[in-house]
């Protein structure tokens, strides 16, 4: 089955919005066995939009359309493809209905502009929308395309994944392939291609498997896919003790969930406090259900005036040793260790630009991780922009953290 993914709104066509949905949608695909085999970002543009839907139903049996669902002008997705396919649109008495009680629930009327989203082609089905008021659309044998599927889904992700999984999923599984299965392995603190090159052989031996390497700011990701789970498993199993400790999380954790995993499973606390990057630290790890059981909290201590009123270190001493110093580092860690009594407690600060900051050039950071066994300190130089420079700084330092609460016995 030839599939076709089509991303439509001009915003993904700029450094504004990414195309996430494309994404996502291939990832669900991938389980029910099925792929792509071509995905396109369109602008909000009928002559472009009608020139890709006609192509498409030459060459697709199903297309996968998300955005231009809505009410505004710019929103005319399914409009085209009634017309291109010269199907006329009539109303939905359950889609009318559907979004009267949206606007009703929230007590208000809605706009004369959004009667048009209850409109859809003669033949085809509606897709209930629960979390928004575009509905969206179940095609199958359009007129003079028997045999193909259209799917229309709204650009809002979070209505086009509920929908998916509710109504299209289920559609689509009697199509399904074989079921694919996914083995993620989440590596910290390795650059993408000292991986590549350190997992070259265990590549090579499982080379009729799918690999992937993913790399981002803070970590990179391993996935290898593959229809057999046993021959997932023997790819675990072989590379594990190639990563050794730089293997952070295997499955759908990420850096802080492991992170808090291991602290949780020896029964261990973390305290923070942060200097540059400003709570993005305590940010992702309170972004984890449940971070309470091992994370207790910290400050944020931005300006020198904050250290010394929050963690009562000294103005004058910490004006001496510089608030960008190991020194620094060490007083945040400490100070915020013993005042939370926490296990592990990290202490950062940095210079994240754009300027430097007296003797600090920019990406200089420290990060100092106190625990049971007395304090250690990282001095780094991070490259990027200032965002840039935040995340690697809390990334790394959750690494730290995690590698010495893995070497403890
Ligand atoms: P609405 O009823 O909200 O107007 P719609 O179907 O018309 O829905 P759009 O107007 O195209 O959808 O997009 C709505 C929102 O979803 C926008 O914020 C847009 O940036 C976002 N969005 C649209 N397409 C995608 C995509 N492919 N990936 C990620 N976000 C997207
Ligand atoms: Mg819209």
């Amino acid at each position: 089955m030839r599939i076709e993914c089509i991303a439509i709104g001009t915003e993904l066509l700029t450094t504004r919005r990414l195309d996430t949905n494309s994404v996502w949608l291939g990832e669900r695909l991938a389980r029910l066995g099925l792929a792509f085999h071509r995905k396109t970002a369109v602008g909000d543009n009928r002559e472009d939009l009608a020139e890709l839907f006609r192509e498409a139903l030459k060459r697709s049996d199903l297309i996968l359309a998300t955005g231009g669902l809505g009410p505004t002008f710019d929103d005319f997705t399914k409009e085209l493809f009634a017309e291109i396919l010269g199907a006329e649109l009539v109303e939905d008495a359950g889609s009318r209905a559907d979004m009267l009680a949206f606007y009703a629930a929230r007590n208000r009327v809605p706009p004369q502009v959004n009667f048009k989203q209850a409109l859809i082609p003669v033949g085809a089905e509606p897709l209930r929308n629960p979390v928004g008021t575009a509905p969206g659309v179940w095609w199958e044998d359009p007129p003079g395309h028997p045999g193909v599927r259209i799917v229309l889904l709204p650009g809002v992700p979070r209505e086009m994944k509920r929908m998916w999984e509710e109504q299209v999923e289920p559609r689509l599984r009697p199509l399904a392939g074989p079921a694919t299965h996914t083995l993620r392995m989440v590596v910290a603190g390795v650059p993408e291609s000292t991986l590549d090159e350190r997992t070259r052989e265990v590549r090579e031996r499982h080379g009729h498997l799918d690999w992937s390497i993913l790399a981002s700011l803070t970590q990179v990701e391993l996935l290898v896919r593959s229809e057999d789970p046993a021959a997932l498993e023997a790819v675990l199993s072989d590379l594990k003790p190639v990563l050794g400790g730089d293997l952070a999380a295997v499955g759908e954790a990420n850096l802080e969930e492991a992170v808090l995993q291991a602290l949780r499973a020896r029964g261990e606390t973390l305290a923070v406090a942060e200097s540059m990057t400003g709570g993005l630290l305590a940010a992702r790890l309170t972004a984890i259900p449940g971070a309470s059981q091992a994370f207790l909290g910290g400050a944020t201590v931005y300006t020198l005036g904050a250290k010394a009123a929050l963690l009562d270190l000294d103005p004058a001493w910490l004006g001496r040793v510089g608030t960008v110093s190991e020194v620094c580092a060490t007083a945040l860690a400490e100070a915020t260790r013993q005042r939370l009594g926490a296990t592990w407690a990290l202490g950062l600060c940095g210079n994240a630009g754009p300027e430097a900051e007296g003797e600090a050039p920019v990406g200089a950071v420290f990060i100092a991780l106190a625990g049971p066994e007395g304090t250690q300190v990282r001095a780094l130089r991070l490259a990027g922009d200032r965002g840039d420079i935040q995340l690697r700084s809390a990334a790394a330092a959750l690494d730290n953290l995690r590698r010495s609460i893995i070497a403890r016995p």
